[in-house]
């Protein structure tokens, strides 16, 4: 284990926290999960990439991290509301498919942007239709602490009567009273007691596909209860780290709060993390608005408002490029400039492999790794880590153009240094993705045709090696002349 002071930023406290977990070196992560009905999008890339840094980290500092990111795949309704139509199941019934080949088919095109995305599996993905039995058996618990009712078949949580014992709307912040005046009446909100109530089980109509028996109706549980159950199932009533997008918080989380402390008299998450949200061009990503943009989109430039593609690396990088607390714009400018960026930082990482050592050195190396730690421990600073990693860079580039000398140990400090915090905790690699492995035989096709202009060059056979020259630079390449060689790069 290594001794760090890990801060994290308490959504719950609205402070920074050091990091203490309840069953050193065992983390529970709980962190909530896509809805399998549609292709995976922008919105699903950044709370993976973000868990992901804080999964990866953890499991560098020598902690046991059970990840759990659970999958919804069941009484997902329309938003905020315990009415409507089960996305899947509408689905289902457009497509004329089984609601469970509807989640397969976009469960596996989510797993495929995730591992392009170089986003880690967790360790645990519970569906929340294979846990009916026990969100059945949790809301049994509910009703009998006194917390809940039966209304016609279904059974609602008694929001007024935990506000009173416990408090209600503590981590959004919201105002009960006030929830309880701006909430407005919804169609066959009759059966609540209250509006603010929401749903633990619903009785299914008639037309409704996805239904299990319970005690109180053929039906299916609501949607905030899956996270309380199966995080208590994997994680015990008491666990570490809960996290998810910043639009969960109310209702979602607060949901989740109550059910969890009616269940159990105490909260079960000791720190909740939350990341911001994606714009696009400056404004929020909506069907309607004709920006949704899918990760696949992104990743082969096909959607009208993307200017090319952009590599699934290009995508984790900009997103790390911002603090998770952060918002992120994507807009074709920004992305570019990701895409230059980072590839800088993969030159610098390959150039790695050719530095000689010398004598004596003109470079310090010696603040870079603890720079690295402190912006990480800082609640996962993802940006200031990747200045660390620029300035890494310009060390490297200039040892390699001669312009600074540094010692064998000075190179082997940039090499762990860029292997630990690039690729291993940032799980920014070369080989991901379309970025270089389908690029390499265009590089060694390139330094192929550099070695016959030197051989020319050698033979004084200026006519091939000026030949080949111009070509090049006529095709958009740069060559210069060094004294081990050539160097070359692209220029647009
Ligand atoms: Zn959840």
């Amino acid at each position: 284990m290594k001794a760090h002071q890990l801060s994290i930023y308490n959504s719950m406290s609205r402070s920074k926290e050091l990091f203490q977990p309840l069953h050193a070196p065992n983390v529970g992560l709980y962190v909530c999960g896509p809805t399998v009905y549609g292709d995976p999008h922008l919105g699903h890339a950044r709370p993976a990439i973000t868990f992901d840094i804080l999964f990866r980290y953890l499991t560098h500092l020598g902690y046991k991290v059970r990840y759990v990111r659970n999958i919804t795949d069941v009484g997902h309704l329309e938003h905020d509301a315990d009415e409507g139509e089960d996305k899947i199941a509408k689905k289902a019934r457009l497509e004329q498919l089984e609601p469970m080949e509807v989640v397969q088919y976009y469960l596996g095109r989510y797993h495929k942007a995730m591992e392009a995305l170089g986003v880690l599996p967790p360790s645990i993905e519970p569906h929340a239709s294979g846990h009916i039995i026990e969100q059945i058996e949790y809301i049994k618990t509910i009703l009998d602490a006194g917390y809940a009712y039966v209304s016609d078949g279904s059974v609602y949580f008694d929001v007024p009567k935990f506000n009173a014992d416990y408090g209600y709307g503590k981590l959004s912040g919201r105002n009960i009273d006030e929830l309880l005046a701006t909430t407005r009446e919804l169609d066959g909100q009759s059966e609540k007691r209250n509006p603010a109530d929401f749903a633990l089980w619903k009785k299914a109509s008639p037309e409704h596909i996805m239904h299990w028996p319970s005690p109180w109706s053929e039906g299916f549980p609501g949607w905030h209860l899956e996270c309380s159950t199966m995080s208590e199932k994997y994680l015990g009533q008491q666990f570490d780290i809960h996290g998810g997008g910043m639009d969960l918080k109310f209702p979602h989380h607060e949901c989740e709060i109550a059910q969890s402390v009616a269940h159990n008299h105490a909260p079960a998450v000791r720190y909740w993390m939350h990341n911001n949200m994606i714009t696009i061009n400056g404004t929020k990503m909506g069907k309607s608005l004709g920006n949704f943009i899918t990760l696949e989109e992104f990743f082969n430039g096909s959607h009208p408002l993307l200017a090319q593609a952009y590599s699934p690396m290009t995508i984790r990088f900009f997103i790390l490029q911002a603090h998770y607390r952060g918002t992120v714009d994507f807009s074709n400018e920004a992305l570019q400039a990701a895409e230059t960026a980072l590839g800088r930082l993969l030159d610098s990482y390959r150039r790695l492999a050719d530095l000689k050592a010398s004598d004596t050195s003109t470079v310090d190396v010696s603040d870079l790794e603890a720079r690295a730690y402190a912006a990480l421990d800082d609640d996962l600073n993802t940006p200031v880590l990747i200045g660390v990693l620029f300035d890494a860079a310009r060390i490297i580039n200039a040892v390699k153009d001669h312009t600074a000398t540094a010692t064998q140990a000075d190179i082997d400090t940039l090499r762990s240094l860029m292997d630990t915090f690039m690729v291993e905790i940032l799980g920014i690699t070369p080989q991901q993705g379309a970025d270089q492995s389908s690029m390499q035989p265009f590089h060694d096709a390139v330094d192929l045709l550099l070695q016959i202009r030197a051989d020319a060059k050698s033979k004084k056979d200026w006519a091939t090696s000026d030949l080949i020259r111009d070509r090049m630079a006529a095709i958009g390449f740069t060559v210069k002349d060094t004294k081990d060689g050539a160097e070359w790069s692209v220029s647009k």
